[in-house]
């Protein structure tokens, strides 16, 4: 590919924007992972990612993507034929359930119609008609990076309490995490998944179980087999700081700065400016006359917007001329929603200008790909940012959806 001046907008919902300060700390020389100096990093990682997920309990970190993450909450907790609830919320629901399948679960898959989150009334039905307790784990997205729709986590664990059901509670915040409000142990989930591609604002690379004693009890008695993924030589290593095999040391390095710049901001204003962000981006979509796929705006995500394309019009299309004319990357349709769909990546490092370079980059490109819309988008973006009483510089203010 010849150069292409200016910087790439990396506006896909994840792998984000890597923040330069990251990237220097991963640039640094890989050391002996059985050392004195790693046993420091990996204590130092080990006990500050606890403080993002929001537990005391302990966080697994694997060289691995959130898939693997996935694999190793399931082989760790259940047994062969166990019967997991799951939720047709999007694309990645649909994978990781498929996952559970492969691995020999008894798979319940409650439908959806991919614009809304997890019923949770639905949820605490099935739970209290699951008498036998048949049913050994519930497991659901935080953030459908597919659609750009949540579902309310709290709210789940509140149905699985009103049925009096012992399931264990999984989560997937592949997306979620470092970008909305999560709570492992408040809302009482047992694990929770996570990458470090998104709101880590690191490479891709790394996979985070956060366990609870529940799910490590569970862990000491099921019977799925497993290897790479087991718990069990991750939880006698890291005590000491140490890791059973070789970790990715770099991306180490990485995750300790990005932790550090997360609480420089303050989670609180990670949050607030993740949601202030994604309400102009809204407030721009709706300006083009344009539809955001998520229905109830209870559940918009603030990790990104999917945006519903016209009929008649295909999104890779217009995606392919954002690239090759703005040189800006926006998400794909995944699965069903292939083509008629794109999403807006605005999570992670990122701010206002940056929103604003997105958001003028798509309004060109609806313009050149000659998708019918309505000029001003960007402007109802700026209106939104410039609200009297919105503080700009720390981003700290909610807009109200
Ligand atoms: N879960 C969610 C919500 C995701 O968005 C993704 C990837 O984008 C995954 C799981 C799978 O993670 P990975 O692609 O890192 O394996």
């Amino acid at each position: 590919m010849p150069h292409r001046p200016g910087r790439h907008f990396l506006q896909i919902p994840g792998p984000t924007n890597v923040p330069d300060r990251v990237l220097h700390a991963i640039a640094r020389p890989t050391i002996d992972h059985r050392g004195p100096e790693f046993a420091q990093l990996g204590r130092e990682v080990l006990e500050g990612t606890r403080s993002i997920f929001k537990t005391s309990g302990p966080v697994i970190i694997f060289a691995s993507s959130g898939t693997g993450a996935w694999e190793a909450a399931l082989v760790n907790t259940l047994s062969p034929g166990d019967r997991v609830l799951m939720f047709e919320t999007g694309h990645f629901a649909v994978l990781w359930q498929s996952m559970a399948k492969k691995l020999g679960l008894d798979v319940e898959l409650l439908p959806g119609d991919w614009r809304h989150g997890v019923d949770t009334a639905q949820v605490e039905a099935r739970l209290a008609a699951d008498r036998e307790h048949a049913i050994k784990a519930v497991a659901a997205v935080h953030n459908e990076t597919s659609t750009g729709v949540t579902s309310r986590i709290a709210e789940i664990r509140r149905a699985i309490d009103n049925a009096r059901h012992p399931a264990l509670f999984l989560v997937d915040t592949v997306s979620s995490l470092a970008c909305m409000e999560y709570k492992q142990d408040e809302w009482g989930v047992d694990v929770t998944v996570a990458g470090s591609q998104k709101g880590l604002m690191l490479p891709p690379g790394l996979g985070f179980n956060a366990v609870s004693e529940k799910a490590l009890a569970a862990s000491k008695s099921n019977r799925m087999k497993r290897s790479y993924w087991d718990w069990e030589e991750m939880l006698k290593a890291n005590p000491a700081g140490f890791f059973p095999y070789t970790p990715a040391t770099n991306l180490l390095y990485g995750l300790r700065e990005a932790i550090a710049m997360l609480h420089e901001e303050g989670l609180e204003n990670v949050f607030a400016r993740h949601r202030r962000l994604a309400a102009a981006t809204r407030a721009a979509v709706k300006a083009w006359g344009l539809e955001v796929l998520a229905l109830d705006p209870a559940e918009y995500s603030s990790s990104l917007t999917a945006v519903v394309m016209p009929q008649g019009h295909d999104a890779d299309h217009f995606r392919e001329t954002t690239l090759e004319r703005y040189d800006l990357s926006l998400g794909t349709g995944l699965g069903k929603l292939k083509g008629k769909i794109f999403r807006i990546g605005h999570l992670g490092d990122f701010n206002d200008l940056m929103l604003m370079g997105t958001l003028a980059g798509v309004e060109m490109g609806l313009r050149a790909a000659e998708v019918p819309y309505r000029p001003g988008g960007v402007q109802a973006a700026v209106d939104a940012l410039s609200q009297p009483g919105v503080e700009s510089r720390h981003n700290t203010a909610v807009l109200v959806p």
